[in-house]
């Protein structure tokens, strides 16, 4: 048995992410989604509403996990007996930095192998930023994160950028 685990900040989960762990659910047998803190970076959406959001978009997924993680990604990945951690390339812009981790992580756990999914065409241009950017303008998500939580992103983005307008 397979498992892979798929990484990330996910704040909030996007098109681009989804088809990642659609395409990656069908090669393992076993699909671990995990929510990451890292300290160098701050966040929209808490743990639970981004665990929430993405058990949401998965629900009819049969071999997936959800789960957060506050700690070192390759202690998760020993402690859960993954075998492989997945991640998603868009472009030459996220090589630099993918590679350095996926080179950090198997420095840190020999174990530990990376593979990367390149992104599909019409989600390479996706990032939670930009849906960050389109929702708090007002713009239309509905091209680019799921359905079903199109309309809970939109409004909550819409009020934090209030909420950061009343504040300057
Ligand atoms: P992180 O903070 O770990 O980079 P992200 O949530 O931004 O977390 O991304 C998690 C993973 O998903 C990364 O490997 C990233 O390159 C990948 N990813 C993000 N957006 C897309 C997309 N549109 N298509 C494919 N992969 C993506």
């Amino acid at each position: 048995m397979k498992t892979a685990i798929y990484p990330g900040s996910f704040d909030p989960v996007t098109n681009g992410h989804l088809d990642i762990i659609r395409r990656a659910s069908t090669m393992f047998d076993k699909l671990i989604v995990v929510v990451l803190i890292n300290p160098l970076k701050s966040y929209s959406f808490s743990i639970p509403e981004r665990v929430g959001l993405l058990s949401k978009v998965t629900s009819d997924i049969k071999n997936i996990e959800i789960d957060s993680y506050d700690g070192l990604l390759t202690d998760y990945f020993k402690q859960h007996n993954v075998d492989v951690i997945v991640r998603g390339l868009r472009a030459t812009s996220d090589f630099e930095h993918e590679f350095q981790m996926a080179h950090t992580n198997k420095d840190l756990n020999p174990d530990a192998e990376t593979v990367f999914i390149p992104a599909s065409a019409n989600t390479t241009f996706i990032s939670s930023s930009m849906v960050k950017q389109v929702a708090m303008f007002g713009g239309d998500l509905s091209k680019y994160v799921p359905t079903v939580i199109h309309e809970e992103i939109s409004t909550r983005l819409k009020a934090e950028f209030e909420r950061q307008l009343n504040r300057k």
